[in-house]
């Protein structure tokens, strides 16, 4: 029978090297919470496929939706001919998106290919090609959004240089001594120094750093951005791939920042485990670009349409975005209480579910080591942990908001095992 050793030889022998993986286990089965491996052992799951499982694995719902959808047809290409989930998923997004003004959606496949086409459609509607982001910033793998992405290793390591007109701002970080104020300044500093402003289309930014590290930026410091981007016409992109869809308290963060972005964009969560993403933004931005100028032959596939819809139907009807604000609390509290008797945890921060703790050795300094023996540690334990920021020391939290209290306590129980025994 199969082993999770046996696979991992396969893998290497078959797989690009530069897929990497974050634990040497072959999944079976998965349902909400819990992941199966091949060899039968059973884990919690605190990754949820990096924030793509807000509503847990296979939620029945979802997955009876996109069961109907099957039963229908798989795929016709929109722009071929054209189905309703497509058209209905674009009416709900434009109603959910915060901002008080007329809004159009388009539909892609993945969060780089939504952060991309924010950036075409955000050039069309400025006539302007410079973009503005942000350190520790992530956007995706694709070679525009690679240099927005604010690390080089191991992204884009290798590949040389990625295209240009991208402008790196600081994002504020009081706890590593990034301030507001350091943050503001920084993007003066671009104009003066690199680009004016009529040259920048957009500023994008994430109003939870994700892959960065979970870093929070204030609602004041949003309404400063989007002071800056009103004086000088560039359009204000957040990009709530990761943020989105609940994992944050409410259904995009924005609506928690006090102004509205003039484009958002979404993937991951918002589907519950299939492949769909978008922007939605503006009218007269998103209209700003030609029929035939935007498109793809599966992006908004109708199966990840119907699952998308589905989505949005359980959030309602499990009352998920209060379950969001209420776990966050659950979770702070725990990490908190775990880090009071534990001088290596730093931090303890997040908005809703969207929750983590930063690591630092006894130096003082970020301790990417013990971030990785934790989450090694947790894995043996049956816990799936995911790291991240920019130095890899922050240990974050993506549970399903479907998952029980039980079973969250579960996990965090043994979180707090793997600080006792490290
Ligand atoms: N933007 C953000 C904020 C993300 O977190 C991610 C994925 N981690 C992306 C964009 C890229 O999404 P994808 O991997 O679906 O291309």
């Amino acid at each position: 029978s199969k082993t999770n050793d046996s696979l991992m030889q396969r893998r290497h022998n078959a797989v690009a090297r530069g897929v990497s993986q974050i634990h040497p286990i072959f999944v079976q089965r998965a349902e909400n919470a819990t992941v199966w491996d091949v060899e039968g052992r059973q884990y919690i799951d605190f990754a949820g496929g990096i924030a793509v499982l807000n509503t847990g694995h296979r939620h029945p719902k979802v997955i009876d939706a996109v069961k109907r959808q099957l039963e229908q047809f798989t795929h016709t290409c929109f722009q071929v001919l054209a189905y309703e989930p497509y058209v209905e998923l674009c009416e709900k997004i434009n109603a959910r998106v915060p901002g008080n003004f007329d809004k159009k959606t388009l539909l892609v496949t993945t969060g780089s290919e939504a952060v991309e086409n924010a950036v075409k459609i955000a050039r069309a509607a400025t006539g302007r090609a410079g973009v503005i982001a942000f350190t520790g910033g992530y956007h995706g793998r694709t070679m525009m959004t690679l240099s927005m992405t604010g690390k080089v290793v191991p992204y884009s390591a290798g590949m040389g240089l990625m295209p240009g007109g991208v402008y790196r701002a600081q994002f504020p970080c009081p706890l590593h001594g990034v301030s507001e104020d350091d943050a503001m300044a920084s993007v003066e500093r671009i104009f003066k120094n690199d680009a004016e402003p009529r040259d920048i289309a957009a500023i994008v930014i994430e109003p939870v750093q994700g892959e960065g590290g979970f870093y929070v930026a204030s609602p004041a410091f949003m309404q400063r951005l989007r002071a800056l981007c009103d004086q000088h016409g560039i359009l204000l992109v957040a990009d709530e791939v990761q943020t989105g869809a609940g994992r944050t308290g409410t259904f995009f963060a924005m609506e928690q920042m006090g102004v509205a972005a003039d484009l958002t964009t979404f993937a991951k969560s918002i589907a519950g485990g299939f492949p769909v993403a978008g922007v939605c933004g503006r009218a007269e931005a998103m209209d700003a670009i030609a029929p035939g100028g935007l498109g793809g032959t599966y992006a908004g596939s109708p199966l990840a349409c119907a699952a998308a819809l589905a989505v949005m139907e359980v959030f309602e009807e499990e009352n998920l975005l209060a379950r969001s604000q209420c776990l966050g609390e659950l979770m702070r509290e725990r990490l908190s209480a775990i880090a009071a008797a534990d001088k290596r945890i730093g931090d303890v921060r997040g908005l809703g579910a969207m929750v983590a703790c930063e690591l630092f050795g006894a130096d003082g300094k970020p301790d990417a080591e013990l971030t990785g023996k934790v989450v090694a540690k947790a894995r043996d334990k049956g816990l799936i942990l995911l790291s991240c920021g920019q130095y890899g020391n922050v240990i974050r939290i993506l549970v399903p908001l479907t998952a029980t209290d039980v079973e969250v306590q579960e996990g965090l129980d043994i979180v707090a095992a793997c600080f006792a025994e490290l």
